[in-house]
């Protein structure tokens, strides 16, 4: 990978970026800059938005950071893979540790799935959004993944478009080599399913194995909790079918 600025301050920001512009902080954000970064009217941070790649910033204000002069581009905008990360939401801390890897690991989309016996069913999707912010500034990572809305697996499976394989996590297939089963795998848009601490229950398994272009994935011989599943499945995905590959 290019090398570029891993130890300057990173900020998200909504705001279009272009060279000249003045961006205004929000609270939260000068309140990050000024007191938790402890940076100060003159210093310098990158800059991202999601859409207009990385830039270079200055910090304005009266001593305090209150906005950002926004001044050259440092890195042009990268597409995240076309990836889906489907999961069992988890409960807080082991959320917000999903969340961040998942978007570390290159995911453009997260959404939570109920499935039967998943514990979770409320989803806090603003709290996500935020570890997704924030692993995205610490990472370099230039595309913020959407948070979407949590789905029922029954509705997940009736409406998902079938161009886009989906890559099931089984805790219940046969131990086989993974990098075969995900070999076999047409270029294409991918979905990774991760299942709840529950287990799935066998009306969803064959529900999900009914599905047109799924491939069933063992993740090994020992169950893996499901947010070091997250990260194995989705390092193979990657690895195999996905932007690890180079071009
Ligand atoms: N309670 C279940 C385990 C669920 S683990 C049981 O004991 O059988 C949570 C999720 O992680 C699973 O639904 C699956 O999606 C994934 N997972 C964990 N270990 C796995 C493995 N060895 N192979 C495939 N998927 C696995």
């Amino acid at each position: 990978m290019a090398r570029y600025d891993f130890r300057g301050p990173r900020l998200y920001v909504e705001a279009m970026l272009e060279a000249d512009a003045t961006v205004t902080l929000e609270r939260a954000q000068a309140h990050y800059l000024g007191t938790v970064l402890r940076l100060r009217a003159g210093d310098q941070l990158l800059v991202f938005n999601g859409r207009d790649g990385e830039w270079s910033a200055t910090i304005v204000g009266d001593r305090r950071p209150a906005a950002l002069r926004i001044g050259a581009r440092t890195r042009d905008q990268t597409p995240a893979a076309d990836l889906h990360y489907l999961f069992a939401p988890l409960k807080a801390a082991r959320l917000d540790y999903m969340t961040q890897k998942a978007v570390e690991m290159g995911a453009a989309l997260l959404r939570p799935v109920l499935t039967r016996h998943g514990q979770v069913t409320r989803v806090n999707t603003e709290r996500m959004r935020a570890n997704a912010i924030e692993a995205a500034e610490q990472c370099g990572i230039l595309s913020l993944p959407a948070i979407a809305p949590p789905i029922e697996l029954g509705r997940l499976l009736a409406e998902r478009d079938a161009a886009r394989w989906l890559v099931f996590c089984d805790e219940d297939a046969e131990v086989a080599n993974p990098v075969a089963a995900l070999s076999a795998v047409p270029p294409s848009p991918l979905a990774v399913l991760i299942g709840p601490e529950g287990g799935f229950a066998e009306d969803e398994r064959a529900a999900l194995l009914k599905q047109p272009n799924v491939v069933r994935l063992s993740l090994g011989p020992r169950i893996l909790r499901a947010d070091t599943a997250a990260v194995a499945a989705l390092a193979l995905v990657q690895a195999v079918i996905g932007d690890w590959r180079g071009v």
